[in-house]
C-alpha cells in the first residue's frame, strides 16, 4: 500500500521533503499555515549537501537559471566612504564551483513547480492535535479535518508548531545567539550597486546591507547584536530597527524610509535549535523546525534540501520507519553540527562591537585575492568542494 505522510509548512524544508517523498513512492500531504506561496526573501548560498540532493532529485537545472552572479563587494564608513572593495572577480572565486548565489525564494518556487501536480498542498492549513498509535499518526487540522498518516513532518521552520506540540516548549530547544535581523525586498536597486554587488556597513555591533537579487531588485539587510532579543521582538522593526541604527549615514536614512512602506519585513532572532533527536515515533522535524543553523553558517536552506534527500532514501531503504529515521538522523547528525559550531563562530565576525575587532576581521577579505587567503577563508568559512 502507498505510505502516506503529512507534512507541516511549504518552505525549503517541507517542499524538497514533499518531492523527494513522491519520489520515493509516498503520498504527500502539505499543510501551509500561510493563505497563499511566499516570495522574495534574501539570497543565500546554495551548496553542498543540499546541491547534491537537488541534482539527483533533477530540479538542478532550474535551480541553475536563478543564479545570481555575484559582483563587487563594497565596505562602507558610516559617512558613506568606501574603506575598501573585494572585486567581483575575488568573491566569485570564493564561491564553490557546486553551489548557487540565489533567492530563497526562488529555491522555494523551483521546489513548488517541481512538487505541486503530485502532492496535495492546502494552504492556510495547519496542524492542532497530533496522536501517535502503533499503527500510524492521526493528525487534526485547523480546517476541522483529520488525516491518518505513516509519518508526520515537522517542516514549520525556527518557531515548529509540531515541534512544541511533540517535543514541548521552544525555550527548551532555541539557542539564542544575542542577535535580531530585520530584512525586506526593495524593488530598485540603489543606482551604484551593480548586479549582484553587495554593499554593507558595520559599527559597534550593528551591520546594515543592500544587497543586489538581480532583475534590478535589492534586499535592505539590518542586523545587529542585542542584550535583549524578547524586548526587541516584541517592539518590531518599525520601532526598533529606526532606534538602533538611525544615528548611522549612507544609505541607512533612506533604508529606513522604506521599511516604513515596506510590504514585508523577516525579523527575528538568530537562534539555533538543538533537539538531541529528530523523531519521535512516527514524528520526525526536518529543516530549521530541527537543526537551525543560522545565516551565520550560510547553510540553512543547503540543509533543508539535502536533509530531505536523506530522509528520503532512508525511507527507501528501510521499510521499518523508526529504523529509517534513526539510520537518517545518525548520518545528517555530524553535518548540522559542524554546521552549528560554525555558525556560533562566525557569529562573533558579523558585527563586531569595537572598531580592532572590525578591522581584524576584515584583514582577510582585504586581501582576499591572493591565493593563499582566499583558501582559507574557504576553509574557515566551509566553502570549499
Ligand atoms: C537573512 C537570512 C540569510 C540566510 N542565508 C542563508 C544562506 O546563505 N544559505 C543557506 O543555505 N541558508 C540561509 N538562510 C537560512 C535559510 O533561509 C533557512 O534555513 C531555510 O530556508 C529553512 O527552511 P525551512 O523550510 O526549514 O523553514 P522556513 O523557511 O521557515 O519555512 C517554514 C514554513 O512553514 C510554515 N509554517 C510555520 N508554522 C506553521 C504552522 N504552524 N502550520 C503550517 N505551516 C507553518 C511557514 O509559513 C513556512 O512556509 C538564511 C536565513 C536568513 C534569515
Amino acid at each position: 500500500m502507498t505510505k502516506r505522510a503529512v507534512i507541516v509548512g511549504a518552505g525549503i524544508a517541507g517542499l524538497s521533503t514533499a518531492l523527494r517523498l513522491r519520489q520515493a513512492g509516498w503520498e504527500p500531504v502539505v499543510v501551509e499555515r500561510t493563505p497563499g506561496r511566499r516570495s522574495g526573501g534574501y539570497a543565500v548560498t546554495f551548496g553542498g549537501l543540499g546541491y547534491d540532493a537537488a541534482e539527483r532529485m533533477g530540479i538542478l537545472p532550474e535551480l541553475a537559471k536563478h543564479h545570481i552572479t555575484h559582483d563587487d563587494m563594497h565596505y562602507v564608513r558610516p559617512d558613506g566612504t568606501t574603506r575598501f572593495t573585494v572585486p567581483g572577480e575575488t568573491v566569485r572565486a570564493l564561491l564553490s564551483r557546486r553551489a548557487f548565489n540565489i533567492l530563497r525564494g526562488d529555491i522555494e518556487d523551483v521546489l513548488y513547480r517541481a512538487v505541486r501536480d503530485d502532492a496535495d498542498i492546502r494552504f492556510a492549513t495547519t496542524v492542532t492535535a497530533i496522536e501517535q498509535n502503533p499503527n500510524g499518526v492521526e493528525v487534526a487540522l485547523s480546517d476541522g479535518s483529520g488525516e491518518t498518516a505513516d509519518l508526520l513532518v515537522g517542516a514549520d521552520g525556527l518557531h515548529s508548531h509540531t515541534r512544541s506540540l511533540v517535543f514541548g516548549p521552544e525555550r527548551d530547544h532555541l539557542l539564542d545567539l544575542h542577535h535580531v535581523v530585520g530584512v525586506f525586498v526593495m524593488d530598485r536597486r540603489p543606482d551604484f550597486l551593480t548586479e549582484g554587488a553587495t554593499a554593507s556597513l558595520t559599527s559597534r555591533g550593528r551591520t546594515v546591507a543592500v544587497i543586489s537579487l538581480g532583475d534590478d531588485r535589492a534586499a535592505a539587510f539590518f542586523g545587529f547584536r542585542t542584550g535583549d532579543v524578547a524586548r526587541d521582538l516584541a517592539a518590531g522593526p518599525q520601532a526598533t530597527l529606526p532606534e538602533v541604527f538611525g544615528d548611522l549615514g549612507w544609505l541607512v536614512p533612506d533604508l529606513l524610509a522604506r521599511l516604513r512602506t515596506a510590504e514585508s519585513v523577516y525579523y527575528d532572532t538568530l537562534s539555533q535549535v538543538v533537539l538531541d533527536r529528530w523523531s519521535d515515533g512516527r514524528v520526525v522535524l526536518v529543516g530549521d523546525a530541527a537543526w537551525c543553523v543560522t545565516l551565520f553558517a550560510g547553510y540553512g536552506s543547503s540543509l533543508a534540501v539535502g536533509g530531505a534527500d536523506l530522509l528520503g532514501t532512508a525511507l527507501q531503504q528501510h521499510s521499518d520507519i523508526t529504523t529509517a529515521l534513526a539510520r537518517w538522523e545518525a548520518e545528517l547528525r555530524p553535518e548540522v553540527r559542524r554546521k552549528q559550531k560554525l555558525g556560533r563562530r562566525v557569529k562573533g565576525l558579523y558585527a563586531p562591537a569595537d572598531p580592532f575587532r572590525l578591522w581584524l576581521r576584515d584583514l582577510p577579505l582585504r586581501t582576499a585575492a591572493l591565493p593563499p587567503v582566499s583558501y582559507l577563508l574557504k576553509r574557515r568559512l566551509q566553502l570549499a568542494g
